[in-house]
């Protein structure tokens, strides 16, 4: 199921912020050395999450929504089909930023009616090494199943890895597994250095500078048939909604208050418009999510 959303290249001239995460929860079901999140209680909101979806869409302009966390799918199956299925029904895109890890066959029937693009995060070709990072013994062979359901529901699937020194030489095996399995990118990105990340030495992970290269050659070894990308700070640029309804940038300097973060707005306002559009940082949520519209959409020249 791809929406007409999906082609529409000129979505990204608008002012509008193209993407925002819900953080459905900070929870999760996998204990990443590198987690970002502190893997705190689920948040018990989402029910009002339904309501934000409007205001986002057609006041805000928003055309993607991406339903993230922690593990956004420890919610309940019924509360995220009922989400998706309010996005769909706006005509917005939306995209499940997830570890796979409790999918099953039905949930993934369930899930391509409503959700053209799942973001999965896998860290290394070997169980063993995928499972000593995530800290779940079995977790790498689960996902690998649940890729393959994704995509024989014909959802778009997007690989991410956090690249560390433990699975830097995975990655050229990762992008061939990533190929055989007919995902539609693989995505390397650098440490985020927040939550259990922290704890993480420099020495201990990888670059941009080291993984541009190996992005280089990968892309000359697999061309269009896989879109390869480096991405340099993902919690950079990003524009989060709470569960109750606060519209939080992150922009791409870290050494803002909070933890980086700074608050936009109430997505209930009338005057959101007006705060997303006086919002300092624009720009760089603009870029990024050009550089992410290209990576969706097949156009790997634009990153
Ligand atoms: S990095 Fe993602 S999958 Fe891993 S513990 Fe954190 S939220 Fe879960």
């Amino acid at each position: 199921m791809i929406s007409s959303l999906y082609q529409r290249a000129d979505l990204l001239r608008s002012d509008a912020p193209f993407e925002v995460l819900f953080l459905l929860t900070t929870k999760c079901n996998l204990r990443c050395t590198f987690c970002c999140e502190q893997g705190t209680e689920l948040n018990r909101e989402i029910h009002q999450m339904s309501q934000y979806v409007r205001p986002l869409v057609n006041d805000l302009g928003v055309t993607l929504i991406d339903l993230n966390g922690g593990e956004p799918l420890l919610r309940k199956k019924a509360d995220i089909l009922n989400l998706l299925k309010i996005i769909a029904n706006q005509d917005a895109l939306a995209s499940i930023s997830t570890n796979a890890l409790i999918l099953d066959e039905q949930y993934v029937r369930e899930l391509s009616q409503y959700t053209p693009i799942v973001n999965v995060s896998l860290h290394g070709v070997n169980y063993s090494t995928h499972d000593k990072l995530v800290r779940v013994p079995g977790a790498h062979d689960k996902i690998i199943k649940n890729i393959r359901r994704l995509i024989t529901h014909d959802i778009d699937v997007h690989v991410t890895s956090i690249v560390l020194n433990e699975n830097i030489n995975e990655m050229p095996a990762l992008a061939e597994l990533c190929y055989k399995e007919g995902a539609e990118t693989f995505c390397m990105n650098v440490l985020f250095g927040r939550g259990r990340g922290k704890n993480i030495l420099h020495e201990q992970h990888q670059t941009v500078a080291t993984l541009l290269p190996l992005r280089d050659a990968l892309r000359k070894q697999y061309g269009k048939s896989l879109h390869i990308y480096v991405n340099e700070s993902n919690v950079g640029q990003c524009v989060l909604v709470r569960p109750n309804g606060l519209l939080v940038g992150a922009p791409q300097n870290p050494k803002c208050a909070n933890d980086g973060l700074i608050s936009i707005g109430d997505v209930l306002d009338k005057d959101i418009s007006e705060k997303w559009n006086s919002y300092a940082h624009k720009e760089n949520h603009r870029t990024y999510n050009r550089e992410k519209f290209a990576r969706y959409f097949g156009m790997q020249d634009a990153s």
